[in-house]
């Protein structure tokens, strides 16, 4: 693991407290989510929910994730056996590539991709092959015949995010299409990254919609999420996972030697979340899209040609017009020039060349975070 040093995010917060700047790198919310949520947690704590829970987590909160895949994307799937809980996303994905790659399996992804996709792949002793999302028509798209490319006899699984971070991006349902279609082919599973998927914004291309619901789908898909995006509490690491039995048995089997069980008492108060009303989840998307208008005007007025963000926390932006080229550089520079921590989004891509000249900011921040930012942005 020695190529991995420190992730990105670790490095530029720390730079962010070293600086005194304001924050847009590290994506998580300074502000908490909803007050039932907080409540129950507590709750549970003081009615002595403090010992390890069930293994695939409480049931509580199994059947409340199960109803939330009904409710807004049509999947069903059984509390008992078909869906697990886990410690963030992150955890989900690592013990999904570890349960389904052998040594020397390739791993389908889109790059830039998540920091731990890399190093959750390297641990299973399986081979990442990238489809690199490239800037077009002002947002990103990728070529199907370099998707197509990279499938092949030893492909075992593709990893998806959508809503993509750090691009923005939504995948369309065309483009998922394609991607269904060659794990029909070269029999692979998909695993799916949607801790986003509350964040798709009224002006995106298509709604968000999971692979898994697409034909045929269901049966070879492990989707994931968790619960700090959508309810602002990223330092919980309660996440899951759902699919079909055989899949989520073989994570569950790798789940319970990695963390065992996890945060007992987060776990009902994740289910209190979940069953918030249709309101919640409306406002809590109109509440970032408000937010990122503001920056992209931020930082457009600032000089950097903005990228179209659809959804998630991120907005991508050209440090070009700026006069830079490389957004390594660019960010380490940034504190010291204006303020304000952003990250490299070149450290996402195994071509660091696509994205060298791309940094993104988070914008999942208070109102006046995000105006001191821009007044700083200004001075550059
Ligand atoms: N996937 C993506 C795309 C993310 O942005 C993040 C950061 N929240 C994670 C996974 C990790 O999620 P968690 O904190 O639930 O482990
Ligand atoms: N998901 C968040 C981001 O992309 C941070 C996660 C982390 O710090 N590992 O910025």
């Amino acid at each position: 693991m020695r190529p991995f040093g420190t992730t990105i995010f670790a490095e530029m917060s720390a730079l962010a407290a070293r600086t005194g700047a304001v924050n847009l790198g590290q994506g998580f919310p300074d502000t908490d989510g909803p007050t039932a949520m907080l409540d129950a947690a507590a709750a549970a704590i003081h009615s002595g929910r403090n010992q390890y829970p069930p293994g695939p987590g409480v049931p509580e909160l199994r059947a409340a994730v199960s109803a939330h895949q009904k409710a807004f994307w049509g999947l069903d799937y059984d509390p008992d056996g078909e869906i697990i809980v886990t410690a963030g996303a992150t955890e989900a994905i690592a013990a999904s590539i570890l349960a389904l790659c052998e040594a020397g399996d390739e791993v389908v992804c889109f790059e830039p991709y998540y920091d731990s996709y890399a190093a959750s792949i390297a641990l299973a002793g399986a081979v990442r092959r990238p489809v690199t999302l490239r800037a077009h028509d002002g947002g990103y798209g990728f070529d199907p015949a370099e998707l197509r490319a990279a499938f092949g006899p030893r492909t075992r699984l593709v990893l998806l995010n959508s809503p993509h971070n750090p691009t923005g991006k939504v995948f369309t349902p065309n483009e998922l299409g394609q991607i269904a279609a060659l794990c029909e082919e070269f029999d692979a599973v998909a695993v799916t990254d949607e801790v986003y998927e509350h964040l798709v914004f009224t002006d995106a291309d298509a709604p968000h919609v999971p692979i898994a619901s697409l034909p045929g789908m269901r049966a070879r898909t492990l989707q994931i999420s968790s619960a700090g995006k959508t309810f602002s509490c990223t330092g919980w690491k309660i996440g899951w996972i759902c699919g079909p039995r055989d899949l989520v048995s073989a994570a569950l089997r790798v789940k319970q030697f990695l963390t065992f069980v996890n945060a007992g008492p987060l776990q009902p108060a994740v289910a209190v979340a979940l069953d918030s009303p249709p309101s919640y989840y409306e406002q809590f998307r109109d509440g970032l899209q408000r937010k990122r208008d503001r920056l992209c005007e931020g930082l457009t007025a600032a000089g950097f040609a903005v990228l179209r963000s659809e959804g998630t926390y991120f907005v991508t932006a050209d440090i070009t017009p700026l006069g830079g080229t490389d957004g390594v550089d660019f960010c380490l520079a940034l504190p010291e020039r204006c303020g304000v921590v952003a990250v490299p989004t070149q450290v996402f891509y195994d071509d660091a060349s696509a994205g060298r000249h791309i940094v993104r900011f988070a914008f999942c921040k208070r109102d006046e975070v995000i105006e001191e930012a821009i007044t700083r942005l200004r001075r550059l």
